[in-house]
């Protein structure tokens, strides 16, 4: 296998060595670490994608997602990877009982960024990540904003959301009256994902008790999921997008909205009017005035 192709199994490989695993098997046989480059050899480049068994994964310690079905990934014949099943934030793990004063919440958040350190406990760790992109914004926001994971800019510069899509996200803040600064921004995963591909279970799962922490933290009033993987994950439900919009859910102790992407609306711009109505009913909630000028989904330009 070259190239860019072998990237997610050199991951998992390097991940595996990391947890101190050195010894690979085939179904039936065993093999010697010196193998794995065979096997690699024979596994699907497009299918590449291998979960760590769970007993050899050390898991947050919340609410571990049970185990399902067996990868269709691994049909190539490597041994026993097992998908989570999805949890929603709301059952991973109790609420704290009160909230971190507000004076205390920057620091709050930069606990949880120390104890995430130079991480590696995924494989977006080896996958040729740059930056951890831990979050952005007001600690005491009342708006949160979470989408999927870290781009090509977000993992050069550590930052959530400043690549074009990042623009376009801009522009829908400052729609609904706010700037960037004061609401909060962070992804399911911290970490950029080789080819910008979706980030698998595992990769989400394992990033999602410090998510979890940023979100007990800042305890905003409402928090916007952007995109499919950002709904998948915080509701724990695997629903198409359309179903999930236009109402409420709740993540947290906060109300969930669901929409668009920024990214999908940048590749079909007619979906900015339907964004525009599930910023409307954030702000409504969040009592936004609107701003001086009438705003309408022509302002979510790029
Ligand atoms: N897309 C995301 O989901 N998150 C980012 O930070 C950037 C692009």
């Amino acid at each position: 296998m070259q190239g860019e192709a072998s990237q997610p199994l050199r991951a998992w490989v390097e991940y595996f060595r990391d947890l101190g695993i050195h010894d690979f098997y085939r179904r039936g046989e065993g093999v010697f670490a010196a193998d794995v480059a065979a096997q690699e050899a024979e596994v699907d480049p497009a299918s590449a994608s291998i979960a760590p068994s769970e007993s050899y994964v050390a898991m947050p310690e919340l609410a571990v997602p049970a185990t399902a079905k067996p990868a269709a990934s691994l049909s190539a014949g490597l041994m026993g990877p097992e998908i989570a099943k999805l949890v929603s934030f709301d059952n991973l793990a109790p609420r704290p009982a009160g909230s971190i004063p507000v004076e205390e919440r920057a620091a709050a958040l930069q606990a949880i960024s120390d104890e995430i350190g130079d991480c590696t406990r995924c494989p977006l760790a080896y996958a040729g990540r740059r930056k951890i992109v831990f979050g952005d914004g007001s600690p005491v926001a009342r708006l949160m904003f979470i989408g999927e994971g870290p781009g090509a800019d977000e993992d050069a510069q550590g930052v959530p959301f400043v690549g074009k899509a990042g623009q376009l996200l801009n522009n829908m803040i400052a729609a609904m009256g706010l700037q960037r600064a004061e609401v909060y921004i962070a992804n399911i995963v911290k970490c950029r994902p080789p080819n910008n591909r979706v980030p698998e279970p595992v990769e989400a799962n394992t990033c999602s008790q410090f998510l979890l922490r940023q979100i007990d933290v800042v305890q905003p009033q409402v928090i916007v999921a952007l995109g499919a993987t950002a709904a998948t994950y915080l509701l724990g439900v695997k629903q198409s997008l359309s179903s999930l919009r236009g109402r409420w859910h709740s993540c947290r102790g906060a109300k969930l909205a669901v929409t668009y992407h920024p990214a999908y609306l940048l590749r079909d711009p007619n979906q900015k009017g339907e964004a525009w109505k599930d910023l409307q009913m954030v702000m409504a909630e969040l009592g936004l005035q609107p701003p001086a000028r009438k705003q309408t989904h022509s302002d979510l330009e790029t």
